[in-house]
């Protein structure tokens, strides 16, 4: 058994190829596990830091479950990183999007209507990320928390909200980060009152941040629109918020784009450009313990959502925990790896359990009903 697991680029991408073809794993999920392989050669890492572990060592005894024809592994352990972990914010981030698609659901089916706004600061090339995020926090409560936001939230018939963390990167621009609030409303606001609201917001908002000592924001950064009224559009704006999870592939369209967290967690792993390394470096601080997602006070309750914590989203038993790291360390060819991830997603327990034994793991089986 070779522990040495040198898979080229052209390998890795084989083996996305391959396993497109032969099994109903997506690419991205294959590009994730990969991903988080490569992150944590990269990295230099705190002996604490979770994401070294992640997917690699086992926390408890390492159990195969069996479900029907499917099968799921338990016992490695995860690091449950919302920000940089291309397999745990995958988890996360779906896991974030069912539960906001069931609260808007039921927002839905209760005669709310929706509104979607967006804040975002000034910005420059070489501002640090750390006093943006740590500025929007403080602007968004100026402008929400504060006596007069409240008022104003009463006043235009606001039921809650759900606030969703974005951050972009430009080579030229430097960080960029948003904040998008849904507004969930007791009825549709006509188009004056909504510009009013969405002004009034804007107003205490760009206050502070001339406090701060940015830029007066000018209505660039600023946006806030009535999703249309029909129960597709306001599932449709729900994923729209929580589209950006990290996965390790390209998805930039053009070179003068913005880049998303994904891709530049793609120029990393590819170090060829030292501006976006550092960038990532930066981000990796600057994320540590931060939110991306937060429902307002009340609301989860309001709409009966079981919102789940971090841990226990990753607790959840996860097929996916089987990395492409630990089917490199018995073998590089990609034709056996791909046949091994087929065989786990098809419910191949003899696969799964030919796949331990060879890796020296022990385990145990549960079969459910
Ligand atoms: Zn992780």
């Amino acid at each position: 058994m070779s522990t040495q697991n040198k898979a080229t680029a052209e390998q890795l991408s084989a083996l996305i190829e391959y396993a497109d073809k032969s099994s109903p794993l997506t690419s991205t999920d294959l590009e994730a596990l990969i991903a988080r392989q490569r992150l944590q050669k990269t990295r230099p890492f705190h002996p604490n830091d979770r994401l070294k572990k992640c997917g690699v060592v086992n926390h408890s005894p390492v159990t195969l479950h069996k479900v029907g024809s499917r099968i799921y592994i338990s016992g490695l352990t995860t690091c449950g990183n919302p920000h940089l972990c291309p397999v745990c914010s995958r988890k996360i981030m779906n896991r974030r999007r069912y539960e906001l698609t069931h609260g808007l659901n039921q927002a839905w089916s209760m005669g709310k209507s929706l509104a979607l706004e967006t804040f975002s600061l000034p910005h420059r090339l070489g501002d640090p990320l750390k006093g943006q995020l740590d500025a929007l926090q403080a602007c968004w409560s100026a402008a929400s928390s504060a006596k007069a936001g409240s008022k104003t939230k009463s006043k235009y018939g606001v039921y809650g909200y759900y606030k969703v963390l974005e951050i972009k990167y430009s080579h030229l621009t430097g960080w960029n980060v948003h904040l998008h609030i849904l507004w969930i409303l007791n009825s549709p606001l006509p188009e004056s009152d909504l510009t009013e609201f969405g002004t009034a917001m804007f107003n205490r908002w760009a206050g502070k941040a001339v406090k701060l000592g940015f830029q007066s924001p000018n209505a660039d950064g600023h946006d806030i629109r009535l999703v249309k009224h029909t129960k597709a559009d306001f599932l449709r704006v729900g994923s729209y918020v929580l589209k950006d999870s990290i996965s390790g592939a390209t998805k930039r369209q053009s070179q003068t784009d913005s880049l998303t967290m994904n891709d530049l967690l793609n120029e990393r792993l590819n170090a060829t450009n030292a501006q976006y390394v550092n960038a990532w470096k930066e981000y990796e601080k600057a994320t540590y313990r931060r939110n991306r997602t937060q429902w307002s006070q009340g609301l989860k309750g309001k709409l009966g959502i079981n919102e789940l914590s971090e841990k226990q989203i990753i607790d959840e038993p996860m097929f996916l925990a089987i990395t492409a790291e630990s089917l490199g360390k018995f073998t590089s060819d990609v034709h056996v790896q791909a046949r091994i991830m087929k065989g786990l997603k098809d419910g191949g327990i003899d696969e799964a359990a030919w796949f331990l034994n060879l890796n020296g793991i022990d385990f145990h089986i549960v079969e459910h009903e």
